[in-house]
């Protein structure tokens, strides 16, 4: 079971739902978290990217990949509206509206998960914010903005020096 568990730690799909398809997606996730992981991880991306998206307004939560676009094996999605339509990374961010950033519940089941996953979760944070302020995919190794994490490359420094003080207490254990 423990090589299983690594395997799905390192395997981190991400998806940029693709327009015109995700109209139904764009709406509050069905469970937001208030857990100050995702406060946490939300800081860490603007300083990270050293801008705020969607002029701060962007909901965060965790459910199941759901509604057309969004594919059934994604880790995390977003959803944002722009005037070219649904998800369009060709308008100016600065036109960014109705901005959705949502997490897989069957990785991140939990606020303990959160924790325990804290630099992968929070490198897909990041990455999901990239996409709030315009940026597409980038296929370079060790890139945030790469489509699959498939090692802990792309964790930003503000992930590794942002880690939320309950979680240093949760990897002490190892
Ligand atoms: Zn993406």
């Amino acid at each position: 079971m423990a090589p299983r568990r690594l395997l799905a730690a390192l395997a981190l799909l991400l998806s940029l739902a693709l327009a015109p398809a995700a109209q139904g997606s764009a709406k509050l996730p069905a469970k937001p978290v208030a857990a100050p992981e995702i406060a946490a991880a939300f800081a860490a991306a603007q300083r990270h990217w050293g801008a705020v998206p969607c002029g701060g307004k962007v909901r965060i939560g965790v459910q199941r990949p759901q509604g057309a676009g969004v594919d059934p094996a994604a880790d995390a999605w977003v959803t944002f509206g722009t005037p070219l339509g649904a998800n369009h990374l060709a308008a100016p961010a600065s036109s960014y509206t109705n901005c959705v950033i949502a997490f897989g519940r069957r990785r991140w089941p939990s606020s303990q998960s959160l924790r325990e996953d804290w630099n992968l979760f929070c490198a897909t944070m990041v990455h999901e914010v990239g996409h709030l302020l315009g940026h597409a995919h980038d296929a370079a190794h060790g890139s945030v903005m790469t489509a699959v994490f498939t090692d802990a490359s792309p964790v930003p420094q503000s992930c590794r020096t942002g880690k939320p003080a309950r979680a240093s207490r949760t990897a002490r254990r190892r």
